[in-house]
């Protein structure tokens, strides 16, 4: 059964260059990030609802920085694993436009892939919170915590916080990419995290043919989606590449 479908993936990715891949926290568990809902790791010790809100961050920022810190040194030793590098492949074979993710963890990038909108910002760029000032990660010092802007203000990784708005440009830029695309891949998200979650319908209404790769199904797959491949994002989006590569060679 999924062999069938893999071979249809395949030839809908084939037939289009306008396939858009919209992926989420599930792309990155096989290079051993967790994601928020399975079990194990970070999210266990540091419950998303008690960190990762707007409120939290302002309520005490030393103690969310703490959990930054170590989610940023997992990020940092972090390599992108077969599902991104398939991605990445597809790009380069001029089958994928772009890659929106909610994830902040730059492993699209490190890939290969040049177009990638991040819908929910970047762990390595900071904003301070007074004057809007930005920076590189590596320009500050996490030694003491929480870091300060020049201008002694409170700095915040540009990771979009439960609470906080998306911002502008990179949701006028998905919308555009969803709403154009022929193909629409969606990898490795439980779909449920606002506003994201329309990023796949609003493909859908636009006449994209959706493909979800995911270990479990989510409310898109019975409304949204034309198929699922189940299994783990390396091994699938692997199998999909082989495929469009054995039928651009035959
Ligand atoms: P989620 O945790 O809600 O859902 C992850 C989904 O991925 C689930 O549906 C799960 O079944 C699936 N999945 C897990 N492992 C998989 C695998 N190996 N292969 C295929 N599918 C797999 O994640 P979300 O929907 O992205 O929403 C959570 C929010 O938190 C997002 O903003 C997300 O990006 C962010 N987050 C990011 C990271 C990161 O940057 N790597 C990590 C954790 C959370």
């Amino acid at each position: 059964m999924k062999e069938d479908l893999i071979q249809k993936t395949a030839e809908a990715v084939l037939r289009s260059n306008k396939v858009v891949a919209f992926t989420g926290a599930g792309i990155s568990v096989e290079s051993g990030i967790p994601d928020f809902r399975s079990a194990g790791g970070l999210w266990e010790r540091f419950d998303p609802a008690e960190y990762a809100t707007i409120e939290a961050f302002h309520a005490n920022p030393q103690k969310v920085w703490t959990m930054l810190r170590e989610m940023g040194n997992l990020l940092e030793s972090s390599r992108p694993n077969p599902a991104h590098t398939a991605l990445a492949q597809l790009e380069k074979m001029g089958h994928i436009r772009s890659v929106i993710t909610q994830n902040i963890d730059h492993l699209h990038q490190d890939a290969g892939n040049t177009r990638v909108i991040e819908y929910h910002g970047s762990h390595k760029r900071l904003i301070c919170l007074s004057c809007g000032r930005q920076y590189e990660k590596g320009e500050v010092s996490l030694d003491t915590l929480p870091p300060l802007c020049r201008c002694t203000g409170v700095l915040k990784p540009t990771v979009v916080f439960f609470g906080e708005p998306i911002p502008w440009g990179a949701h006028l830029q998905a919308m555009e990419e969803a709403r154009d695309c022929e193909v629409m891949l969606v990898v490795g998200t439980s779909a449920i995290v606002s506003p994201a979650c329309d990023i796949p319908v609003m493909a859908k209404r636009g006449g994209a043919v959706v493909v979800e790769v995911n270990r479990e199904e989510t409310q898109l797959t019975r409304y949204v989606s034309d198929w699922i491949l189940k299994g783990s994002a390396a091994r699938t989006l692997q199998a999909v590449l082989d495929r469009v590569t054995g039928l651009r060679g035959s």
